[in-house]
């Protein structure tokens, strides 16, 4: 059996058995993967650091019988800068759950894992955390070929008006709009989408939007991402359960 190599993001891990533990990550090529850290639960272990979530690896694959066994790895980045704070971290795990649950094993995945990888460094270059969120999900839509229209309705006419609707799952115009039922934005909303789209990723951690702008645009691509991708926003730890 040949051992395989790939470069992973760890998303998330749970324990296996008193010892182990079983690993989900995005491979750069591979889509997502579970793996298993053998040992990884014990004090002092090679793999412990490496599969707590979040971290950027390069590791070797043995698949001796039909699970995937991790046999090396090398820890490219840990992105500790980010994980000091817990706004960082929130995100992190905000967006490692939309990688997640949009990802299938064995799925090519090289433009999610890019988007992933590229926003974990974002967030440790200390760039405002819900912003980066935003622009994660805006080029997760564009990559899984739904991106957000914001200059034309679909009939050709120039967008005036923010009106989202609920049936088109776009924006449209007031002609089209109907008596369907949306979500009403101000038309400020466009620059913003504009802005997250033309930002180089060397420039997100100097966006600075007004809150209500940022509302806005998690409100747009909780919506979005629901009606093209079946994609939920994932709760906040952050926030306190609902009674
Ligand atoms: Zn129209």
């Amino acid at each position: 059996m040949r051992n395989q190599k790939s470069e992973i993001i760890t998303l998330s891990r749970r324990p296996f058995g008193d010892r182990d533990r079983l690993i989900t990550a995005l491979g750069k090529y591979t889509g997502r993967m579970s793996l298993l850290a053998k040992g990884a639960q014990k004090p002092g272990s090679r793999l412990a650091g490496m599969s707590e979530p979040f971290v950027y690896a390069k590791v070797m694959i043995a698949a001796p019988k039909n699970i995937s066994v991790i046999a090396s790895a090398d820890v490219l980045e840990s992105f500790s800068g980010m994980k000091a704070s817990l706004e960082g971290v929130d995100a992190a795990y905000h967006i490692s759950r939309l990688a997640e649950r949009i990802s299938q094993p064995g799925q090519p995945s090289e433009g999610l894992f890019l988007n992933l990888l590229s926003c974990l460094y974002i967030l440790e270059s200390g760039a405002d955390p819900e912003t980066v969120t935003r622009y994660f999900e805006l080029r997760l839509c564009a990559w899984a070929g739904c991106p957000v229209n914001h200059t034309r309705c679909a009939c050709g006419r120039p967008l005036k008006e923010a009106f989202w609707s609920r049936e088109a799952g776009f924006f449209t115009c007031r002609a089209c709009a109907g008596s369907g039922d949306g979500l009403v934005f101000p038309a400020a909303l466009f620059s913003y989408v504009r802005a997250l789209e033309k930002c180089p990723e060397n420039r997100v951690r100097f966006l600075s939007f007004p809150s209500e702008a940022l509302a806005d645009l998690k409100a747009l691509f909780s919506e979005h991402m629901l009606y093209h991708l079946e994609l939920r926003q994932p709760a906040s730890f952050l926030e306190a359960p609902e009674k």
